[in-house]
């Protein structure tokens, strides 16, 4: 048997000690243990991967302090929109929605779409669709929105800085290996503060904000994403890891490096088969945490140094 591990992000940016309150700072580190604890538990009890990025997911997703699901920004329409993807690195199977708006956790519809239908992507109202259909937990605006996201759209549309790169990053991904090596990965958004035009980032793109194979590793991305698109970074990071040979921090570390190159910021988690569970990004801090046998521990500034 393979030793499981866990590891999540809850977003990268621009997120620095002097701009976090003790208090948030606080209560964002719980949330990240919360959520690790909920994934362990289906871990250490045998279960797979894919069932555990999951439900780390919806527990992220519920929680306001993140950028997804419950919390998810807000459009310029003043709507929240929300990505998500998710992937078993077992035989490549795959789901993604986009620009969502109805259902309770995003990422139990990508892993509907996955299972329940013979698509991968599923977009908008088609997706709403598929998600009554299927039977999901629905929610309505009043549960998606917080009046914090409602702030930060405010300030955005005064500042008509369209593409910012602050605290509103809140993306959250997890990445497990479980007990019998396989992998999986799992992300969710609602997107950029202020997005139009049906924008969509690299969250719910296979291959770019998200990717597992058992023949690399799982990834799980967040950043600017359409410098993450452009990259195609998840799935970067595993051919270098497979085609290359590179082990798994350098693999990260040069597509994120490349990202910075491009202009781009963010960060990524990874875990292999071969159980490691690393992170990589190049921004003042992303939430994170990693959960394994032998302990969890969370993160936020880059200085906290490895998981
Ligand atoms: N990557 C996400 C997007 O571009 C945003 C984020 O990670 O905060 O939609």
């Amino acid at each position: 048997m393979a030793e499981w591990k866990l590891v999540i992000h809850g977003g990268a940016g621009v997120i620095e000690r002097e701009r976090l309150t003790a208090a948030a700072d606080g209560a964002i580190r719980e949330s990240l243990g919360r959520a690790l604890e909920a994934g362990s538990a289906t871990l250490a009890a045998g279960g797979s991967a894919l069932d555990a990025v999951e439900r780390t997911a919806c527990l992220l997703e519920d929680d306001p302090h993140f950028n997804a699901g419950r919390g998810s920004v807000f459009t310029y329409q003043g709507s929240n929109e929300m990505d998500a993807a998710i992937m078993d690195g077992r035989d490549r199977s795959a789901g993604a929605v986009a620009g969502v708006t109805a259902t309770r956790n995003p990422v139990s519809l990508a892993r509907a779409v996955m299972e329940r239908s013979p698509h991968v992507f599923l977009a908008r109202e088609g997706a709403d669709a598929f998600s009554r259909e299927q039977g999901l937990e629905q929610a309505g605006p009043e549960w998606f929105a917080t009046a914090e996201r409602r702030r930060q759209l405010e300030m955005m549309l005064q500042s008509e800085d369209y593409f910012d790169a602050e605290l509103k990053y809140g993306t959250i991904g997890a990445v497990a290996v479980d007990a019998r090596g396989h992998v999986a990965a799992a992300t969710s958004t609602g997107g950029l503060t202020g997005k139009r035009w049906a924008r969509i980032g690299d969250t719910p793109v296979i291959g770019a904000g998200t990717y597992a194979d058992d023949r690399a590793g799982a990834v799980s991305a967040t950043g600017a994403g359409e410098y993450f698109i452009r990259a195609g970074v998840a799935h970067e990071i595993c051919a270098r890891i497979r085609l290359l040979g590179e082990g798994a921090q350098q693999a990260a570390d040069a597509v994120i490096a490349e990202i910075g190159a491009l202009g781009g910021s963010g960060g990524i988690i990874l875990v292999t088969p071969a159980g490691d569970a690393i992170f990589s990004f190049n921004t003042p801090g992303m939430y994170r945490g990693l959960a394994s046998a032998s302990g969890r521990k969370v993160a936020i500034y880059a200085d906290e140094g490895a998981l």
